[in-house]
């Protein structure tokens, strides 16, 4: 039953992938257009089997090419501190999004990536930072510059009501990029959109990080099998293509005032929305022609990836990060063949922890697991979850009641194993803009 349930749910899960990776290289293009990180794409890109594919095998060519496009970051990082011309873009960026950008986990790995770790003293807290921002552009590489949060994160207009929550995207990535803000974009003197800047790096351990930045650790991706044990059947375990974590511009624009949608809207393959550490959150909307069961088995001891342009990304639940905040985890183990297996796993008590917001504005907490209590430690009936993951009651940051989502818990065959990350194939809410 439960194993039927979940793999239903991965197959829409996994299906969302595939998409991603499939995706045309055009927007890719477009969005990492200043980066000219495009060249190569064309070519990774049509490869593709995101993750699935590591290096053996026949794909191996084609990881092949994709590295020689390694120098690409470099170009990132150099261009794009000018700033100026990343805003252009940006709006074109915001067309694409729907289409997909990603998971393509072909490409590249290019190195550059580690300066990030380093540059970000800056965002998180407050304004006043900013200063710092230039300074550090000097002396790193500084990736990646504001857009729309040039003098970092700026409270002042947020709602009183999302102060709380949204202050917490300033202080739980003290190494990378985070900021919050608001902008006004037809000048009327009212902030349109609660906007969230991030460089999209988390700060907990990957296999995906490049050996010399600290957070890079080994990761044996037969764990997975065990892992996700309910839905293995023989997929190929193993990295992600070449792909490894690259900074990038992600900006989440949410409505000053989010509210549901009369109409709901399909979200994209793509980033939907930024766990509380800065990183994208991906939907399970299956793309045609992939398996997106393929997936999982790529995922790092973090449960996540990058895809082709090294966007990495959660599509289930963000394990590292619910531990990094505080949440409750623990390590489950597998021993085979003499050798033992672990992972970190959520214990499913984690319904009150905040760990991000969707383009629509309304904040994601942690799976109910068996249950949940409001800010008033009144018991929340799970019954209440609608078709979107969602419901509302006062939370911890929301002291009147509030439309928010779940990650939605799904068992690994009958053990309870694995919980995870799961949207709907539709907003609850109007959504803002999403760019990158
Ligand atoms: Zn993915
Ligand atoms: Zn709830």
């Amino acid at each position: 039953m439960n194993k039927l349930f979940m793999i239903a749910f991965t197959t829409l899960l996994l299906s969302a992938c595939g998409a991603e990776e499939g995706l045309t290289q055009a927007e890719e293009d477009t969005q990492v257009s200043e980066e000219q990180a495009n060249e190569e794409s064309t070519s990774d890109e049509s490869t593709e089997e995101e993750s699935t594919t590591a290096d053996d095998d026949s794909e191996s060519e084609d990881d092949a090419s994709n590295e020689d496009d390694s120098t690409e970051q470099g170009d990132v990082s150099g261009e794009d501190d000018s700033s100026g011309n990343d805003d252009t873009t940006e709006e074109d960026d915001a067309a694409d999004n729907d289409s997909s950008n990603e998971d393509d986990a072909t490409g590249e790995d290019d190195a550059a990536e580690e300066d990030d770790a380093t540059g970000e003293d800056e965002g998180d807290v407050s304004g006043d930072d900013d200063a710092t921002a230039e300074d550090d552009a000097a002396e790193e590489e500084q990736v990646v510059d504001a857009q729309i949060c040039t003098t970092g994160s700026q409270l002042g207009d947020i709602p009183a009501n999302y102060v709380a929550a949204l202050e917490k995207y300033t202080t739980t990535n003290s190494e990378y990029t985070v900021y919050v803000c608001t902008q006004d974009t037809n000048n009327d003197g009212e902030a349109d959109y609660m906007v969230v800047e991030s460089t999209n790096q988390p700060e907990h351990e990957s296999y995906y990080f490049e050996d010399d930045n600290h957070h890079h650790e080994d990761f044996d991706f037969d764990t997975n099998k065990y892992k996700y044990d309910a839905v293995y059947d023989s997929q190929r375990t193993g990295a992600a293509g070449n792909n490894m974590i690259e900074a990038q511009t992600v900006i989440m624009k949410m409505p000053i005032t989010p509210s549901a949608a009369a109409t709901k809207t399909n979200t994209p393959y793509g980033t939907i929305g930024l766990a509380i550490n800065g990183v994208s959150f991906f939907n399970e909307n299956a793309a045609p022609g992939d398996d997106i069961t393929e997936e999982l088995f790529t995922f790092d001891q973090c449960s996540g990836h990058p895809q082709g342009s090294g966007l990495y990304h959660y599509h289930v639940d963000p394990v590292c990060l619910i531990r990094d905040l505080g949440g409750e985890v623990t390590t489950a183990t597998h021993t085979e063949g003499g050798k033992t297996y672990s992972w970190i796993e959520d214990t499913g008590t984690n319904a009150g922890l905040l760990v991000g917001f969707l383009v629509d504005g309304f904040p994601v907490y942690g799976p109910v697991g068996n249950s949940e209590t409001d800010c008033n430690a009144e018991a929340v009936s799970s019954d209440t979850i609608d078709g979107y993951n969602g419901h509302s009651h006062c939370t911890a940051e929301f002291s009147e009641a509030i439309y928010h989502y779940h990650v939605k818990t799904a068992e690994v065959g009958a053990t309870g194993e694995s919980v995870f990350w799961v949207t709907n194939t539709q907003y609850y809410g109007e959504p803002g803009v999403l760019s990158r």
